[in-house]
């Protein structure tokens, strides 16, 4: 019956549909809404959108149609299968679409922490957002704590030491060490010591690992990497459950701090996510037949992948995580110099930083993604001059390890 609903049961499904409206002109996708402002039909209409009384677009500083669609489906993909523990009812989440991850970070940690408070986190985590935990924060007046979050022992002595902490910010798998938090646990005490949990779930993807099912309170992407998938746009998404929290400090610091994407990079966006359950089952069987040929190559020292029972965090990554992704890095026995010239001899897979693309890329942490953490601290968290970082792409699996094959042969 036309009337009835028709409900989407399947993840590949929800990332092809969700978040789209039908269109006026009959448009099949959406278009790109080029444009910076909105009319309204009277003064009075324009006021009533001004004071909130009414729902509409303004500014597309603010808010713009295409970032709608891609906010929408991010927001069911993140929200799939999940219903409000309270209400019952299908989860609700609200989000606000970037122009890149860190635009997304810097908006979180801007709107949830003031001057006096405290933001707890793991060590090893993206470059950009170790910088903005270390030289940014502290200008500010907030406090950063980095600890090893892996251990729930430090992870409460961190909470009972320092009142002042208000978020918790999770990474998980972290970049580039692969290292797993339990974000089920670490939620669970964070509330109890009335702590908000955010995690950035760029590298599992919605597909894999659901961060509000777990218990986070937010979860942020770098929608550059394998929600877009094919590496043609930059972007970030910042989603909140409490939807109170994000329609004010979260939605107030958006539209200030001015990160807002772009209709024609949400539109990218909006056509990579179709594909998403399709690519991530690609990307996981490559990398799992990578990280075993490498395990198994004298060449290789070490190989960090969570799909790999000698993983530390093997088991936390088999309890959150669906599948264990695309992502590995690996340190070779001739370290930081046969790490260069095994990435110089790459025939096909592609040498720069990035991720979640359909090619294969190969980059060295300490000196590209890492550059800015000083040393010690790259030592300390597992981040070493020889480690190489791999994307694991979608090509057939037989030419990628036919590339690494010749690549490594000194
Ligand atoms: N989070 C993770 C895990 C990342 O790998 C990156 C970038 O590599 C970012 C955040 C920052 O994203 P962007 O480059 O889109 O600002």
């Amino acid at each position: 019956m036309a009337d009835q609903p028709f409900h989407i049961s399947g993840f590949g499904s929800a990332a092809i549909h969700s978040g789209h409206k039908p269109n006026d002109a009959y448009a099949h996708l959406v278009p790109i809404y080029a444009t910076s402002t909105y009319v309204y039909d009277s003064a009075e209409q324009g006021m009533r959108r001004f004071k909130g009384e009414e729902e509409g677009y303004i500014y597309s500083r603010w808010g713009n149609p295409t970032f709608t669609e891609a906010v929408e489906k991010i927001a069911a993909l993140e929200a799939f299968g999940l219903t409000d523990t309270e209400t019952g009812q299908p989860l609700s989440v609200k989000g606000f679409l970037h122009s890149s991850g860190m635009a997304a970070i810097t908006n979180l940690l801007l709107s949830v922490l003031k001057k006096g408070e405290t933001v707890l986190s793991h060590y090893s985590l993206y470059g950009g957002t170790q910088e903005l935990m270390d030289n940014t924060l502290p200008g500010l007046g907030i406090e950063v704590v980095i600890t090893d979050l892996r251990d729930l022992n430090r992870a409460e002595e961190a909470l009972r030491a320092n009142p002042s902490i208000k978020l918790m910010y999770l990474e998980t798998p972290a970049n580039p060490t692969m290292q797993c938090v339990d974000i089920a646990a670490l939620a669970a005490l964070a509330k109890r010591y009335d702590c908000l949990v955010a995690c950035d779930n760029t590298f599992a993807t919605p597909y894999l690992q659901q961060p509000f099912r777990l218990g986070a309170d937010f979860i942020v992407h770098s929608t550059t990497k394998f929600l877009n998938g094919h590496g043609t746009s930059i972007g970030g998404i910042l989603l909140g459950r409490d939807t109170a929290l994000m329609r004010g400090p979260v939605a107030k610091m958006y539209k200030l701090l001015g990160g807002n994407s772009n209709p024609f990079d949400a539109f990218l966006l909006i056509n990579g996510l179709k594909t998403l359950e399709l690519r991530m089952d690609r990307h996981c069987d490559n990398a799992e037949s990578v990280a075993h040929f490498l395990g198994a190559h004298p060449s290789v020292a070490s190989v960090n992948f969570t799909g790999l029972h000698s993983h530390s965090e093997h088991a936390i990554a088999v309890r959150q995580m669906k599948r264990h992704g695309g992502m590995l890095s690996f340190e070779l026995t001739g370290g930081l110099k046969a790490g260069v010239s095994c990435i110089d001899r790459l025939k096909m897979c592609t040498r720069t930083v990035s991720l979640g693309t359909c090619d294969s890329l190969l980059s060295h942490p300490a000196s590209m993604t890492h550059f800015g953490v000083p040393a010690e601290q790259r030592k300390k968290y597992g981040i070493t001059d020889g480690l190489i970082r791999m994307s694991v792409g979608i090509e057939n699996v037989q030419d990628i390890l036919a590339d690494l094959e010749q690549a490594l042969k000194s």
